[in-house]
Parts: structure tokens; sequence; C-alpha cells
């Protein structure tokens, strides 16, 4: 097999260009995340691409660096602290399998004592938060601290009207966070837990810092811009395996076969996707498919895989 070529940053300019006026017209589609009010209140007619290199490059389109809500991307950069923290252990808690329901869905809890089958379903991602908070007193802290770190941006900052929204119209977390806590796979209160998801998902972010955050990703554990050792390179690939097989809910199969990156999404509208050893990408256009997915920044990453040829396939 031959290896995969590296990317000319201006070629790679002129398609992120033409992919930014190919995607205009299907934010007209797809629906933003009317279920957190907050989130019904964001202008759709927004796209923003931003690619970040190993090697340094830096390629953007649109509304790269506005920022948007993180929401369910956040559960990356929770999951890899955890891994780290807590080890081995946390798979004891937690299940390695797509779940083919939806992100909230409850049902599968039930069935299986309240295990959750990946941690990046809401359920999953409650037992991760637990995980930090035995480990510091903030959670919210500790993934604030690490995003900063990484994006290189130390104003980053929760937005408090979003994670307001969530607490108070956030009842199937609520209910997943109690189920959780009957299992006894909680250790700490269901509101404390639900408190710092909240506020996890209400980071804001553009997608030039959401691929610069994830870069380490597609470099083997390592931030190549402070030559950081974030996870160690085994660590790397269980997170992509988990992306590739759970990162987009019971859309897993369909983002895979169209994109060929592991990738996570959030119904913030943001979807960012690592190509290993070559470069980590953010998309963002907040109209969502049925799913849960951002409609325009799937097309996007699906033009871009299909005309550069790029994929880990
Ligand atoms: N905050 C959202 C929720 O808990 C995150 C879901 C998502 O982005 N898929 O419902």
């Amino acid at each position: 097999m031959q290896p995969t070529p590296r990317l000319d940053p201006d070629k790679l300019q002129h398609l992120v260009d033409d992919i930014v006026d190919e995607v205009q017209p299907l934010l007209e589609q797809g629906e933003v995340a009317a279920y957190i009010p907050e989130l019904a209140r964001v202008n759709p007619r927004q796209f923003g691409i931003a690619i970040c290199t190993v090697d340094g490059a830096i390629i953007t389109g649109g509304a790269a660096t506005t920022p948007f809500s993180i929401q369910s991307i956040s559960k990356v950069f929770a999951l890899t602290l955890a891994m780290h923290l807590e080890g081995e252990p946390l798979w004891q808690r937690i299940g390695r399998e797509p779940s083919g329901t939806p992100f909230n869905s409850l049902v599968q809890l039930e069935h299986e004592n309240g295990i959750p089958r990946n941690p990046f379903i809401n359920a999953g991602a409650l037992v991760v938060t637990d995980v930090l908070l035995s480990h510091g007193a903030s959670a919210r802290q500790l993934l604030l601290d690490f995003v900063r770190e990484r994006s290189g941006n130390s104003e980053l900052s929760y937005n408090e009207r979003v994670a307001q929204s969530e607490a108070e119209c956030g009842h199937r977390n609520r209910a997943l966070a109690h189920f959780l806590k009957s299992f006894g796979n909680l250790q700490h209160d269901a509101d404390s837990v639900l408190d710092a998801y909240f506020y996890h998902c209400a980071l804001e972010m553009s997608c030039t810092e959401l691929a610069r955050c994830a870069l380490f990703l597609a470099n083997a554990g390592l931030d190549p811009y402070d030559q950081a050792r974030v996870t160690t390179a085994n660590q790397t690939k269980y997170i992509n395996s988990l992306l590739l097989t759970c990162g987009t809910y019971d859309a897993v199969g369909d983002f895979a076969y169209r994109v060929g990156l592991p990738g996570k999404s959030g119904v913030g509208g943001g979807i960012v996707a690592i190509m290993p050893g070559h470069f980590s990408i953010c998309a963002w256009a907040p109209g969502l498919n049925r799913n849960g997915n951002s409609l325009a920044a799937t097309a996007a990453l699906d033009l871009l895989t299909t005309r550069t040829g790029i994929s880990i396939f």
C-alpha cells in the first residue's frame, strides 16, 4: 500500500474555498437543536472549517474563527482526561461498542444494567464526568484548563446562558443520571455530575480552536505545537477507534462510509475529525440531520476526503 501523500496547503486552501461555496445551499436544510432553547436561537446560515496539519499549517474557510457551542465534542476531551487519570478501571463502568440508538436514549441502559455502551453517548459521558469529579474538586475547571492549554487560547470559557438553558430543560439527561445512580454507576450525586456535564457541553470554541485542540490525536498523542505529551500513542489509537465506531451516534456507519475518518459531532453543529499522521479538522454549521449531526459539516468532510482521496482507508 502506498503511504498517504502529504497535502499541499495551497491546493488544500483552494479545495476548502470550493467547499465553502458548495455547502451554502445545505445551510437552508437541517434543524438547529431546539431542545436546548438557547441553541434554538443560533442563526443556521453559518459555516466554518479549519484544518490543522501536524507540520503546523492552518487552512481555514468561512466562519472558522466564530465561537460556537461545542456540546458533545467536549466528550472527547473529557474522555482523554479520564483515561489519563483513571486508566483501565474506567472500562469496568463503560462499554466500547456503538449503541445504534440516539445519543440520549434510556432504553439500552436498563437492559445493560446501567453500563453505558460507550463514552460518547450521554450516559457514558455522565459516567466519564463522574470519574473526573473523583480526581479533582472541579471537573468544570479540569476540562477548561485542558482546552485552554491545547487550543492556545487562555480566554476560552463556558457560555453561562447555554449551561443554564440545558440545566432547566435537560430532563432526559437528569433521567439518565438518576438511572445511572440507581445502578450504582455514579459515585457522586446526580446533580453535581449534571452540573459539570452541562458546563462541559456549554464550552464555546471556534473551528480553528477545536482543530488545534484535537491535533494531538493526529500526532500519536504529542501536541506538535508545544511538544507536550497529551496521551500515549496507544491511547490515541483507543480514542480514535472509539470516535470511528461511536463518535457520531446512530449515524456512525453512514459517517464512516461517507467521510472515512474518526470524528465527533455535537448538537451545536460542530464536527471534529482526525486523519492520523496528517491533520485534524473541524467543520461547523448549526443545522442538524435527524441523528443530531450537522448536515453541512458532514457534507463538507465528505467532499474533502472524496476530492483529496485521503481517508484512513
Ligand atoms: N448537551 C447535549 C445533550 O446532553 C449534548 C448532545 C450532543 O451534542 N449530541 O443533550
